[in-house]
């Protein structure tokens, strides 16, 4: 028996209405704020990753699914979302629309990772990117995005982090003292940590192991170490934040796994223990365009991962609304009647009714069994003495309450014509 690869999972129809109900919610908290959708394609070349997403990242490091084409091409399956629309915004020469340029996906991504509750290796995210402007108003609009959104879905007790980590221009002199600081307790660090203290020392400070987090608490802190022009925008940040009436809280510590961000990092995070809580983040980064090939553009960007929000939505219990389902179901008994069926059942969708055709050869407890199952709110019954007088049975599911009626009445009650 074949099963799906590891780190995958088939989305079964039952599971479909919690997909379709995060993806709408996020279409609408986006047409809400004027971002447009964009898709990108599920491969592109190699090196944009490289670059965009940063070769010493984990996700560049270990993570992705590179394969060489028939073609000999070096390709990538797309790893995250930002950098493809970025690369989008240059192909089609959007730094010539009126700034900033709005935009959201909802796409499938894909990590190789080990895979765990709420870490797959297939997965969906959608998000929100706002390219060519560095307003810090701007940063607080998708930050309250996000936020709107979560709480929209009923989703409790968040945490909404946010820390600046600076740009290149104050970023060294920080790192310099992030690393000296280090060195100094690096006997204690992680074997992790101790290669990042070499090659992505940021990230040393997300590191979730005990001792590690212990040193981290009392390291030199990005935000007390910012330029002028960076302290600014993070002082009119929180400004903002707070004129939105957005109850963030400052955390050090959070630096996100990506080499894009400059400046704003955020993350929402849910109540919960664990290395999974976070269920969506981002940031700013204004370096990603011109590393991309455009010229310098100021840009932020926010994404989360859709199977996350489901999670959190069956912990809490929160119904989701069902997907609509057939009215009808057109059951027959006899063979004259199963062809006035099909005919029937034809002219019911023709005029926009969800109708299913009854399973072959059953008998009526057997058909009106398959009705209950479908979750129709009616049965239409056709027999040979119902052909005859040119009407058919109409059983309401609930009640059992059955009566004869000619097609116009039928039209009349199912199609509220
Ligand atoms: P990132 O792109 O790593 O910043 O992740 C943003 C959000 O995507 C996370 O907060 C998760 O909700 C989701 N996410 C990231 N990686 C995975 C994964 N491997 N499996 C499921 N969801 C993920």
């Amino acid at each position: 028996m074949y099963q799906a690869p590891r780190g995958t999972s088939d989305i079964l129809p039952e599971e479909q209405a919690y997909r379709l109900y995060i993806e709408q919610k996020a279409a609408d908290i986006a047409r809400l704020y004027g971002y447009k959708r964009i898709d990108t394609p599920v491969f592109e070349d190699t090196e944009l990753f490289l670059r965009g997403v940063g070769e010493a990242t984990d996700i560049v490091q270990k993570e992705v699914y590179t394969f060489e084409d028939r073609g000999g091409n070096k390709l990538t399956l797309r790893p995250e979302g930002t950098a493809p629309v970025c690369r989008a915004y240059l192909e089609h020469g959007m730094q010539n629309l009126s700034q900033p340029v709005k935009l959201f996906y909802i796409e499938a991504n894909y990590r190789y990772e080990r895979p765990q509750a709420g870490r797959y290796r297939e997965f969906r995210q959608f998000g929100y990117e706002a390219i060519g402007d560095s307003d810090p108003a701007l940063d607080a609009e998708v930050i309250d995005m996000a936020w709107r959104f979560f709480v929209s879905m009923g989703i409790n007790n968040l945490h909404l982090i946010i820390n600046s980590i600076g740009c290149p221009n104050c970023r060294p002199q920080y790192l310099e003292k992030l690393k000296a600081y280090y060195t100094q307790g690096s006997q204690t660090l992680c074997n992790d940590c101790k290669t990042r203290l070499e090659k992505n020392p940021l990230r040393l400070l997300d590191c979730k192991n005990e001792t590690c987090r212990l040193l981290a608490s009392t390291a030199p802190r990005s935000y007390e170490h910012l330029c002028p022009e960076c302290a600014e925008h993070y002082v009119n940040l929180k400004k903002f934040l707070s004129v939105l009436g957005l109850p963030y809280e400052v955390d050090h510590c959070l630096v996100r796994g990506l080499d894009y961000y400059t400046r704003t990092v955020f993350e929402i995070q849910p109540e919960i223990e664990g290395a999974q809580s976070t269920i969506g983040g981002g940031g700013r980064y204004d370096g990603l365009i011109e590393e991309l090939g455009g010229k310098p553009t100021p840009a932020l960007g926010f994404a989360t991962g859709i199977e996350r929000i489901a999670a959190n939505l069956k912990r809490q219990n929160l119904p989701v609304p069902g997907l609509p389902g057939a009215v009808v179901l057109v059951a027959y008994l006899g063979e004259a009647a199963r062809e006035a069926a099909v005919k029937l059942c034809g002219e019911l969708r023709k005029s926009g009714c969800a109708a299913l055709q009854a399973s072959g050869g059953k008998s009526l407890k057997a058909q009106l069994r398959q009705a209950n199952s479908a979750g129709v709110r009616y049965t239409v019954i056709i027999g040979d003495d119902e052909i005859k007088a040119g009407t058919v049975q109409l059983r309401e599911m609930t009640t059992s309450e059955q009566k004869n009626v000619t097609p116009q009445e039928l039209k009349e009650i199912l199609l509220g014509k």
